[in-house]
């Protein structure tokens, strides 16, 4: 029996946009001789939430809620969806075979394929045909699943024969990329923690401090106005609109999660999730229900989150630890296994 069931991913969205209304409001605060002004929104982009809290001092940019989500709507735009025709990355699959790359998409994937090789393929961005005959993502957020197909094992086996980073060949100096035949670049696992990237950027000059979330990707930068820690917390699996602890954080940071608890389908009683282990073709299914991890930059902390989920807790833990990344694992036996590094911030309530 196909089910039948009121998306929580989507309730979410509904109810953060009905509560916050996308509006951006402005709150002085007064902190000691400082003037501080707040400035917050909520907006989706990406398919998600975006929730943006930014302090600026008196001379700073009081327009940089809307400077960030217009920065992070080009990227979408104009170089990561693989929806709208015009991005850089369409063109890439569009393309085939030899292709010139901007400066920023050879960058981005070259930390791509460091995290390819280092996870021996559990992240693998080249799996893009794979991920779209799951098509987990679009259906996730149907609120009627009951006409949604598991794909077949034999095009699932054919599409898996044509990925796999280590047929590609990238020139970094040069710019380019050979993509063989059959093959889809796929950067949903990385494009948010990119965004963050990018906004830190544009936060560096102009605020004083932020939390900025896009979906599962959180960006701390800079200092509260009472210069208290920030707190991040942490999303309970078993019932996601509760946390099983926070992570008490100074100064900038990116905290990425990935799990299985947000974007799935269910087919006959069994949850099939967006995230593809590449050695199966199947949804990972490595004991793990969420991976946390914690770096100082965002497209490097959203890969290895989703590495780590594939890999399970042994192995990513070692993956985390290669980059100087922490990682928190909730086991499908719900115990939470972390970093050394992790246990000095994390804290349950
Ligand atoms: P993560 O664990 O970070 O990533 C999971 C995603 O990575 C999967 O959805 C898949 O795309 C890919 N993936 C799966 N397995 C692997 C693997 N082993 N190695 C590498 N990659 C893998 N969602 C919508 O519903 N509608 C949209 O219009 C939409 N547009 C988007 C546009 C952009 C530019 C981006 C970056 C995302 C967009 N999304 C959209 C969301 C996207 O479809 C994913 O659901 C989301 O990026 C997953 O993020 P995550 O943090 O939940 O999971
Ligand atoms: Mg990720």
């Amino acid at each position: 029996m196909k089910c039948f069931r009121k998306n929580a991913f989507k309730r979410k969205i509904e109810y953060i946009l009905y509560i916050f209304g996308g509006i951006t409001a402005c709150l002085f605060s007064g902190c000691g001789q400082k003037e501080i002004l707040t400035l917050e929104s909520v907006d989706t982009a990406m398919g998600t939430i975006i929730q943006q809290r930014i302090y600026v001092s008196e001379g700073q940019d009081t327009q940089l809620a809307d400077k960030v989500i217009e920065q992070i709507n080009r990227l979408e735009a104009e170089e990561l969806s693989w929806r709208i025709e015009t991005s850089e990355l369409a063109g890439v699959n569009a393309g085939q075979g030899k292709v010139k790359l901007s400066e920023e998409m050879t960058d981005i994937l070259q930390t791509c394929f460091q995290v390819a090789e280092a996870s021996k393929g559990a992240f693998d961005p080249t799996i893009g045909a794979v991920v779209r005959l799951w098509d987990i993502d679009s259906w996730a957020q149907m609120e009627d699943t009951q006409y949604y197909h598991l794909p077949q094992a034999a095009l699932l086996e054919n599409e898996l024969e044509a990925a796999g980073y280590e047929k590609l060949s990238l020139d970094g100096v040069k710019e380019e990329l050979y993509l063989p035949e059959g093959m889809y670049l796929d950067l949903g696992a990385v494009g948010k923690g990119i965004a963050l990237d990018r906004t830190r950027e544009l936060l560096e000059e102009q605020a004083s401090g932020a939390v900025i979330s896009a979906g599962g990707s959180i960006l701390t930068f800079g200092e509260k106005p009472d210069q208290t820690p920030w707190r991040v917390g942490i999303t309970d699996p078993e019932n996601p609109s509760g946390s099983i602890g926070y992570l008490e954080l100074q100064g900038q940071w990116c905290i990425s999660t990935s799990g299985d608890y947000e974007r799935y389908v269910e087919v006959d009683g069994v949850r099939y999730h967006h995230i593809i282990d590449p050695d199966t073709g199947y949804p990972a299914d490595s004991g793990v229900r969420s991976v946390t991890i914690l770096t100082k930059d965002g497209l490097l902390s959203d890969a290895l989150s989703t590495a780590c989920f594939v890999l399970g807790v042994e192995e990513g833990m070692e993956l985390a630890e290669q980059f100087d990344g922490e990682a928190l694992f909730v086991t499908v036996d719900g115990e939470l296994k972390m970093t050394t590094g992790m246990e000095t911030c994390f804290h349950t309530r």
